[in-house]
């Protein structure tokens, strides 16, 4: 069959405009990464012509014994990925992202209408870890679970465990996330897990974040503490589009008469992704998390990870140096969280007046925000940029772009009041910020 180049030009030439901005701008969405090509050629296989609905060897379909062998090779290459013992740890390789996973663990584990406790979002949670607001359910995870959200420490932005924990004595959720989508500090899982035993909860981390980081062993990993962990695979880890769920096996406590009371999470969870909420698995994707997981163990990817931390912490204090406020003063890991609360210029504005420079990041709550809507803050992560080979000299000029954006944008504040035209009309003019980012390629 025809190239896509003759077969759609329309929309090839889209796809190369798209991979022009990508090459051309400074990504440092924290979420995001650049992956490789044999990922990439894993997605773009015939893999994805199967269908396989079940698991290895207890398929719905024939034909599947190729791709029983690919999804086998990924479960375990996601279990060496993390050092864990397949007598102790046993691995779903299937939800198609992040989202379905934690739905996946919430449907395998909570009941309907169960409770469940996670980090605000504006505090730094994710919206599938029972997201809403005073007036609106806006996540799966709070229309078909109960969710009371847990907050950091507005002075420190720092998780506030003594309020999580008296919380759940009276909430008394049945499953706790340590998970983070906007937060720059190890979390204390030793902790999490001290506060989920005083009231008998499953402790559940979202590494989707920081896998990478932990796969490297240079941030705490949620394993010794944890009875379900997921992670996407495509931000820090730098694999596919698709997340993988960890469960523990064996023995999970023992009871009054002493007898052990083993983990019945294998099951519930496999079929919670599968028939509940899935239906074929992605194969081409499984086999790019395969490929990915074996990268992992690489001396390379160790590296990497290392200067992804190097960076962002470089960036934190050339950012610091120049006057703006970090959110807990710097980074442990990949992302910093600059907030712009009392000068003038919002996160929505700080993020559009970068966008037209060439940089690219997003607006973001930072700890005491009235609102989600409104954010005071942008946040910056080093995953791709450091993929693209940039270290830290190189973050110093990164930073002198985004210092010279906002000012601009303070000016703009100044002169014209806060109104977004202005900015863009005075952006529009403003071309060197531009022409020095391309000259970084
Ligand atoms: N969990 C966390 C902590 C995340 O930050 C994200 C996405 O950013 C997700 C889950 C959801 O992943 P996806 O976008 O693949 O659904």
């Amino acid at each position: 069959s025809a190239n896509l180049w003759d077969a759609d030009p329309e929309l090839f030439s889209l796809i190369q405009k798209e991979k022009k901005r990508q090459e051309a701008g400074l990504e440092l969405i924290a979420s995001g990464n650049f992956t490789s090509l044999s990922v990439l050629q894993c997605l773009s296989s015939c893999l994805h012509n199967k269908y396989s609905e079940g698991l290895p060897g207890e398929r719905y379909y024939g034909g599947n014994e190729v791709i029983d062998d690919i999804e086998r090779l990924a479960q375990k290459r996601a279990l060496e990925a993390f050092n864990l013992n397949p007598e102790e740890w046993g691995v779903n390789v299937q939800p198609y992202s992040g989202s379905p996973a934690n739905i996946a663990v919430y449907t395998g584990i909570v009941e309907a209408h169960g409770r469940i406790m996670g980090l605000d979002l504006p505090d730094g949670g994710h919206l599938t870890h029972g997201f809403q607001t005073p007036t609106k359910k806006v996540s799966a995870s709070s229309m078909f679970f109960e969710s009371m959200p847990y907050k950091v420490d507005p002075e420190t932005g720092l998780i506030d465990y003594d309020q999580l924990a008296s919380s759940a004595k009276l909430f008394r959720p049945k499953l706790i996330i340590a998970g983070i989508s906007c937060y720059s500090r190890p979390l204390d899982y030793e902790r999490f897990r001290e506060i989920c035993d005083s009231v008998g909860a499953y402790l559940f981390a979202d590494m989707a974040h920081t896998s990478g980081l932990v796969a490297a062993g240079i941030i705490p990993s949620p394993f010794e503490y944890s009875d379900v962990v997921t992670t996407t695979c495509h931000k820090s880890l730098r694999g596919p589009r698709s997340a993988v769920i960890y469960f523990k096996k064996g023995v999970r406590s023992t009871n009054a008469k002493g007898e052990a009371v083993l983990y019945d999470l294998e099951k519930r969870i496999n079929n919670a992704v599968f028939p509940a909420l899935q239906g074929g698995p992605h194969n081409n994707g499984i086999a790019g998390i395969a490929t990915a997981f074996k990268q992992v163990k690489s001396v390379e990817f160790v590296q990497y990870q290392k200067q992804v931390v190097a960076n962002a912490q470089h960036m934190a204090a050339k950012l610091i140096d120049r006057g703006y406020n970090i959110t807990t003063g710097g980074t442990d890991n990949h992302l910093l969280l600059v907030n712009l609360q009392g000068t003038g210029l919002s996160g929505s504005k700080a993020e559009k007046i970068l966008e037209r420079v060439s940089i690219s990041c997003n607006k973001n709550t930072v700890p005491g925000d009235k609102s989600a809507l409104n954010p005071s803050g942008f946040r910056l992560g080093t995953p791709v940029l450091t993929t693209r080979g940039l270290v830290e000299a190189d973050f110093d000029k990164v930073v002198d772009y985004i210092d010279k954006g906002i000012k601009l944008g303070l000016e703009v504040v100044k002169i014209s009041g806060p109104k977004l035209v202005d900015y863009i009309r005075v952006l529009d003019s403003e071309q060197t910020i531009g022409k020095k980012i391309e000259a970084l390629k």
